[in-house]
């Protein structure tokens, strides 16, 4: 069976409608190249309908206690588990991740879902002491409204997760565009949310809603003022576009963008370690995270060695269909991508790079990479960019502060690392004038965040946190409340106003 096949029957198994192949947005897995067939897209008629349908799902849900409202997350967390290995599997047929790596996202899915049923009956504001007498005052937070989810195709299902378990428990309906490059994930996932919403009973009609189809829905939602909060996944240039069409309507964006993440390596650090969080970082999902480490910045003292062992390390990788045990590396999600590989690594070799071990294409079916090392003299205009596969540049440094200075240089800010064994370094990494970026680990290579932080990054990426910690509060309005218990009306900072 082809990878497509095997991706359809999966969606048959979870109920999903054969009516969903009767359209016109092509669908392909990386693995092989094979298409099951084309996808009906949502129409603008459609998405006026379901944002209207979202408006209307809110009045009824933000009446919905919030604790109740966990009650809906925590039988999406028990429909998720059932389906696990299922939107495990979509994952890796459709977005080519290995077969651990789609299991840990489906794992993401129902670790935020735990998160956000505990934070139900944690919504919590502040009391204040008012300055008049018999009054208090109060900081509440309340269900903003539908928002809207757009995603990328890298992470296919636990970004709708991350946004999805925290808004329906603040109160909020969603309304999810998922990435044109995984379509079928996302109708995976609509499928076992359908199935939580069944058993909780009496939840209101499109709660959370699907849109199939291009940027012109991102575009459409963005602009709509019914949507408070439109929270966006993708590269920095969709993130500009959304920001601008969401900020001229003075709505609430919040933006996950592209990552160009470094270590440092200081002579002191464990190069062992070291070499497991560089492979894992840099070539774990083929290089498409956006924390996958980009950029080793390495002391001097200790280059030759550690690119020595990573040579070596890179050159027996194992790249291939990313089903079979042992493989390490599956494909790129598409030809596109293929091209902006070659076309970073040869405008690398323009700038004075020098390419140590791989970054070619693999002769086979699908779109398949192995993954490259690059020495370069300085931080070049390529260095700079993202590009989106499996590169890892190597720049050396002599001085620390130089070597966190030029970590920082770049226009994005999302994660970043420092192997060391001196807690002279590693704190000052994490200091005031350290990284510069929202993730910022210590002997932890760069990607592989938990839930229970939050999530997310500074400069060109965005400044958005999602998941962990108070991230719940960009899906809520704040709401500041004074009551008067007594018979007088005292004015605040003492102002007289008879009348
Ligand atoms: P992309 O920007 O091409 O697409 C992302 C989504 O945005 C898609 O659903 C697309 O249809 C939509 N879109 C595109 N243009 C739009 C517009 N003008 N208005 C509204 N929606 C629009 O990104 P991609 O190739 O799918 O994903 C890779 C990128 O995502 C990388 O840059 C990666 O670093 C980033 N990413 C960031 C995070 C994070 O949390 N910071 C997580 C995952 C991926």
């Amino acid at each position: 069976m082809t990878a497509a096949a095997d991706a359809k029957a999966i969606l048959t198994r979870l109920g999903v409608s054969d009516a969903v192949w009767t359209g016109d947005l092509p669908t392909r897995s990386p693995i092989d190249g094979s298409s099951a067939g084309s996808l009906v897209q949502a129409t603008p008629d459609q998405v006026e309908a379901a944002v209207a349908r979202s408006v209307e799902a809110f009045k009824a849900w933000r009446r919905v206690p919030a604790p109740r409202r966990g009650e809906l997350v925590r039988l999406l967390g028990e429909e998720l588990r059932a389906a696990k290995t299922d939107l495990a599997m979509l994952v890796t047929l459709e977005a080519g991740k290995i077969v651990s790596e789609g299991l840990g996202e489906a794992q993401e899915m129902i670790d935020i879902c735990d998160f956000a049923v505990g934070l139900s009956r944690q919504l919590y504001g502040l009391t204040l002491p008012s300055e008049r007498p018999g009054h208090h005052m109060r900081e509440t937070w309340q269900p903003l409204g539908p928002v809207a989810v757009v995603t990328a195709f890298n992470f296919p299902i636990a970004v709708w997760a991350w946004n999805a378990a925290l808004a329906l428990v603040c109160g909020d309906p969603v309304i999810w565009k998922p990435s044109e490059k995984t379509p079928l994930t996302a109708l995976g996932v609509q499928a076992v949310f359908e199935r939580a919403v069944a058993r909780f009973g009496d939840a209101p009609e499109g709660l959370s809603q699907l849109l199939i189809g291009g940027r012109e829905i991102g575009e459409a939602l963005s602009a709509d003022p019914r949507a408070p909060l439109v929270s966006a996944t993708g590269s920095t240039r969709m993130g500009k576009a959304v920001a601008r069409t969401v900020a001229g309507r003075l709505g609430r964006s919040l933006l996950e963008l592209g990552g160009n993440n470094a270590m440092i390596v200081t002579p002191s650090a464990d190069l062992e370690m070291a070499v497991r969080a560089i492979a894992f970082s840099a070539v774990g999902t083929a290089g498409q995270r956006c924390t996958s480490l980009r950029r080793l910045i390495v002391h001097e003292s200790v280059a030759e060695a550690l690119t020595a062992r990573l040579v070596k390390a890179y050159a027996t990788l194992p790249v291939g269909d990313p089903r079979k045990d042992g493989v390490l590396v599956g494909p790129l999600i598409d030809e596109a991508a293929v091209t902006g590989f070659e076309t970073a690594l040869s405008d690398a070799v323009t700038q004075g790079g020098q390419v140590l071990v791989g970054g070619t294409r693999v002769e086979a079916e699908g779109t398949y990479v192995t993954p490259a090392i690059v020495r370069m003299p300085a931080q070049t205009a390529v260095v700079e960019h993202e590009t989106f596969a499996p590169i890892l540049y190597v720049l050396t440094w002599s001085d620390f502060d130089q070597a966190v200075e030029l970590q920082n240089a770049v226009p994005q800010g999302l994660s970043s690392c420092v192997f060391t064994d001196s807690v002279r370094e590693a704190e000052a990494f994490l200091s005031a004038w350290g990284s510069d970026c929202g993730i910022a680990n210590v002997n932890i290579g760069p990607s592989g965040a938990e839930i229970g932080g939050a999530f997310g990054g500074e400069k060109e990426t965005g400044g958005g946190r999602e998941s962990g910690s108070d991230a719940w509060k960009a899906y809520m309005r704040r709401q500041t409340q004074t009551v008067n218990f007594s018979a007088d009306l005292p004015l605040a900072q003492g102002v007289k106003f008879d009348v």
